[in-house]
């Protein structure tokens, strides 16, 4: 296993002894040691990936998120095609260089339909197109990769097995494991996808142990691509209210600005060639600052969002996500600053790097 080749002071004693470090000075070192290894393995450059929240139907109920299936109170949409490709046309316009087609689990969009979609994306442009629509069938993630589709982002949350089956129930309440969403990240790979996965962080019932043992998990997955952020309550779901058969610890982690950038370090140091976004959670814990440190962190990513206004806000998996990483503004002013931190904005797809040496 690739693990054996880690020296011992990334293992999961040491992964354990960062996370619980609260000292700043001794924490500098851990911000220095990621962005070095940033540098040295995925560069300067910023990928910028345009996200397009395509539906906020879903089948599912997870206890942590807001567009779970038993909220009738959320409008519910699906966009259209054309609606689509008018926010690709924005993301090539201002030169991103992948879109990210992101939805609840909404059986709503068919096999066929996202195909054609898909295809019409490629014609039209030279973008890399990212998935990230829940657990879809083998069937319907090969259709998908046959008709151009790059790239899929599933979490697998959390990798404690009672954790994940008390905050993540299967179809009509039926039990469910992390091997489940393993599973289909075995399956993307096999289809040639890049495969991005990740997890919440300072969900109730998350020990330091257990994400410990998740950024050990990155690492044994080999993932292209790592997506992080802190776990936000959302007051009209089960965990948001406190309710949810979670377990009791005593060593909770707490889902916050300065805990999502020692995870982000340390995956860049369990995973040295993936793409990391600085993620619009950890945007939304800790502002533009928070997200801009994380890429000074560990990050190299950083997805903004393009969903039209009207759709925007409905998309609500956490609370004020709606401003955090948005519009044309926005856009321009996270151009600047990546000017000034000399960090360029990405040219072209941004695939995975595999100009990384193996991990010393
Ligand atoms: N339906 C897709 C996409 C979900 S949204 C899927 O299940 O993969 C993408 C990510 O948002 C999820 O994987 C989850 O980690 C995150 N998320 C959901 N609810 C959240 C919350 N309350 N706080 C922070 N992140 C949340």
């Amino acid at each position: 296993m690739r693990g054996e080749r880690q020296p011992r002071r990334w293992d999961h004693s040491s992964i354990l002894s960062w996370l619980r470090e609260e000292n700043e000075e001794r924490l500098v070192e851990l911000w220095e040691v990621a962005d070095t290894k940033r540098q040295k393995c995925v560069g300067n450059e910023i990928h910028l990936r345009g996200l397009i929240e395509i539906s906020n139907s879903c089948r599912r109920s997870c206890l942590y998120c807001g567009i779970r299936a038993p909220r009738t109170d959320l409008p519910r949409y699906r966009m259209s095609a054309s609606e689509i490709l008018a926010c690709v046309d924005e993301a090539h316009s201002r030169g991103y260089g992948t879109v990210v087609l992101q939805s609840g689990e909404d059986p709503g969009i068919t096999a066929d339909w996202l195909a054609g979609l898909i295809q019409s994306i490629k014609r039209k442009t030279p973008l890399a197109v990212t998935l990230s629509l829940g657990e879809r069938s083998y069937e319907e993630l090969a259709r998908w990769r046959e008709a151009g589709a790059d790239r899929y982002l599933l979490r697998f949350e959390t990798s404690d097995q009672s954790l994940y089956a008390a905050i993540h129930p299967g179809p009509q309440g039926a039990p469910s494991h992390p091997e489940d969403r393993l599973a289909i990240l075995a399956q993307l790979r096999e289809l040639g996808y890049e495969v991005g996965s990740g997890v919440l962080i300072g969900i109730p019932g998350q020990s330091y142990a257990s994400l410990a043992n998740d950024v050990l998990l990155f690492h044994e997955l080999d993932l292209d691509m790592v997506g992080v952020g802190p776990y936000i309550a959302h007051p009209d779901t089960p965990l948001g209210q406190g309710l949810g058969a979670v377990p009791r610890i005593d060593d909770q982690v707490p889902g916050t600005e300065l805990m999502t950038h020692k995870v982000l370090a340390l995956t860049r140091l369990a995973c040295p060639e993936a793409n990391i976004p600085a993620t619009t959670a950890l945007a939304t814990v800790g502002a533009d600052r928070g997200q801009l440190l994380g890429l000074g962190r560990g990050a190299n990513v950083v997805m903004p969002c393009l969903t039209p206004q009207q759709y925007h806000g409905h998309y609500e998996i956490y609370p004020g996500k709606a401003e955090a990483t948005s519009g044309e503004e926005w856009h321009h002013s996270l151009l600047a600053h990546l000017h000034t931190m000399g960090r360029p904005p990405g040219r072209g797809q941004g695939p995975r790097s595999h100009t990384a040496q193996p991990v010393s």
